[in-house]
């Protein structure tokens, strides 16, 4: 790990440069700093920067379009609670900022640290599999173009992120004419982007042209907004373009990621013991939900078969609808026990086996299944239901889905396209976090588990 340490906030975020160019910075206490407060009509890139190494701020004159790139699922593929993992409510909990102290998954510098194949490595591949390379060469190209600025923007905050960010930024030899990151007392990360933009707004009087590239619908809506109410504010000619990115979700290795959101939940607990969390939750525990053997659908699979149904069923799923499922496709049952009783079963445990889609079903116009049958093995395969099947999804309003409500499906629709799917013989373990229970039997959770999704 190399992380550098040289940089320090104790002088509220003023660079040496400023200091000996005095003028107008002198005036700003670090008070109004910390509050993300720019009274003196400092430049704001100088002002906004956390990089500290724009030597010298591209000019207002020179300036005519502003590209505001996000970070995180933008340029950069960071990790995101992983799905197979944990359950929605528990993934709910980690991305929202109040619920533990320290402000959960993407305040959790532990996550930078553990991306990947480890920071060491990684950075020596300059991070090479995590960049949205299309995000990347426009960057490039703003930056590039002396009428344009060229900013990264990101809510991360900028004590706990700055060393992180700069240096996965530095390895890949990325320019920029500012690095934004989260300081002052903003509720939320679009108050504190558009605060910025504002301030660049105001001060690069000759803008024409914003573009902002963000992978949250959420944000893009809080800038059109914002922008909306600046053009027919302050400057009626500008024009400006949303340009929604598509995330490339990644996630942290499973063993891993389950020993990190412990390590998160004892750092919270210590801070609830001592009466210094500000956190919405009590003292939390990590417990096991979910755990069968199964038979776990390959990727490739996965994305061919739902590919061949959407197509079959068009008039099933159109556009619309598909946007309100969650597609699953994620495995076929075996047995709700750990993998030594599956065994017992004398399963066909070969690590592969697959199956042929032998008819598909709807469940009160909100659940969906392929019904299955194995194809060429010689040891019986033994599944949870019988005929098996696999649930494709389920939209998201609909009842909790139970695979009761898919057995009971009558009228199977046949295929006779002769698509089939690979399986691996495995594991499937989902956590939450949960309120944790004096009587919760902690010798039973301590017992060594089988983490991860697929073993
Ligand atoms: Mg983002």
């Amino acid at each position: 790990m190399t992380v550098k340490h040289e940089r320090k906030e104790a002088n509220g975020g003023v660079t040496k440069k400023q200091k000996l160019k005095g003028s107008k910075s002198k005036n700003i206490s670090i008070h109004e700093r910390d509050e993300g407060i720019n009274s003196s009509g400092e430049n704001p890139i100088t002002f906004w920067d956390c990089s500290k190494n724009i030597d010298v701020p591209k000019q207002p004159d020179q300036i005519k379009k502003l590209h505001v790139y996000d970070f995180d699922n933008t340029l950069f593929y960071s990790p995101c609670p992983n799905p197979n993992l944990f359950n929605d409510q528990t993934i709910g909990m980690l991305a929202n900022s109040d619920m533990l102290s320290y402000g959960g998954w993407w305040s959790e510098p532990l996550i930078f640290k553990n991306m990947g194949a480890g920071w060491d490595v990684e950075s020596q591949r300059q991070w090479e599999s995590f960049w949205n390379q299309d995000v990347e060469n426009l960057l490039k190209l703003s930056y590039e173009d002396d009428e344009t600025l060229a900013i990264i923007m990101t809510g991360r905050k900028n004590k706990k992120f700055i060393e992180f960010i700069s240096e996965i930024l530095e390895s890949r030899g990325i320019k920029y004419d500012g690095l934004m990151l989260k300081k002052g007392n903003f509720n939320t990360t679009i108050d504190y982007k558009t605060q910025v933009l504002t301030d660049i707004l105001d001060h690069y009087n000759k803008i024409e042209q914003v573009s902002i590239y963000d992978d949250r619908p959420s944000q893009l809506n809080g800038f059109q907004k914002f922008l909306n109410e600046y053009t027919e504010a302050v400057r009626p000619e500008l024009i400006y373009n949303l340009i929604p990115v598509s995330p490339e979700v990644k996630y942290l290795e499973p063993k891993k990621e389950r020993a990190l959101i412990e390590e998160l939940l004892e750092q919270h607990n210590s801070l609830v013991d001592q009466g210094k969390s500000t956190a919405k939750l009590g003292r939390m525990t990590l417990k096991r939900s979910f755990f069968f053997s199964a038979y776990i659908v390959e990727v490739d699979s996965k994305a061919e078969l739902l590919s061949y149904l959407i197509d079959k069923f068009n008039h099933i799923f159109t556009p619309e609808v598909q946007d309100s499922i969650d597609f699953q496709l994620d495995f076929i049952p075996i047995s709700r026990n750990r993998v030594s009783a599956a065994l017992e079963l004398k399963i066909n445990e070969d690590p592969e086996v697959e199956w042929k889609i032998t008819s598909f079903g709807v469940s009160n116009d909100d659940a969906f299944a392929v019904r299955v049958e194995p194809v060429g093995v010689e040891l019986p395969v033994k599944t949870l239901y019988d005929p098996p099947f696999l649930t494709i999804g389920t939209k998201r309003n609909s009842p909790t889905l139970t695979w009761e409500r898919l057995e009971k499906i009558v009228d199977w629709v046949d295929l006779k396209d002769n698509v089939t799917i690979k399986t691996r013989f495995g594991q499937v373990v989902k956590f939450r976090i949960v309120k944790e229970n004096a009587n919760y039997n902690k010798t039973r959770y301590k017992r060594p588990l089988s983490s991860g999704t697929t073993e």
